[in-house]
């Protein structure tokens, strides 16, 4: 029977789903050679992909057979096409989901987290500017807020961090900060 074309999921949503970043030109990093630029082009209306450093090219069955390193028949079941798929191939579909979930989880996190340092950033630089345009706060008597205004450098460089956006910082940060 042939199979049909209808029933393949969207290729660009199961490299996503797979943690696979394209970038607005449909280049990623290809994840089948050691690539250091992106030179895997998707193809979103042929639904085809091509790496230009490799050759590795083909549909979306062929890139997640050779991505998950399954057999034809696993991938129709990985995309629950055809037949049952195996306890092993459900796992490790709930763990690319899991996996996308964390993702959108951490980003909604590093947004909120970055607002707040930010905002306790800006308190810190009035307070900082108040005390340098008052005498009276910076004579021999260390007053309370020089030593909060010293928090300053500390917290542009975590926010310059949390900015980056990069994944594995970003799992530092959270894990620092629920520790
Ligand atoms: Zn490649």
């Amino acid at each position: 029977m042939e199979m049909s074309e209808i029933s393949k999921p969207d290729l660009v949503d199961v490299l996503q789903q797979e943690g696979i970043k394209i970038n607005r030109n449909n280049f990623a990093l290809c994840p089948f050679h050691g690539d250091k630029s992106p030179s895997l082009k998707v193809f979103p209306d042929s639904q085809k992909f091509h790496c230009f450093g490799c050759g590795t090219h083909g549909d979306v069955i062929d890139f997640i057979m050779r991505y998950r390193g399954i057999s034809f028949k696993e991938s129709l079941a990985y995309f629950g096409m055809e037949g049952k798929p195996t306890p092993e191939i459900l796992e490790r579909r709930e763990g690319a989901k899991r996996k996308k979930e964390f993702r959108s989880f951490l980003e909604r996190w590093r947004r909120k987290y970055t607002n707040a340092m930010i905002d306790r950033l800006r308190e810190l630089e009035r307070l900082d500017a108040t005390i340098r345009g008052d005498p009276t706060m910076n004579g021999d008597e260390p007053w309370e807020g020089v030593e909060l205004t010293s928090e300053i450098p500390q917290l542009e460089w975590k926010i310059e961090l949390l900015q980056s956006g990069d994944l594995s910082t970003m799992i530092d940060i959270y894990e620092d900060f629920v520790r």
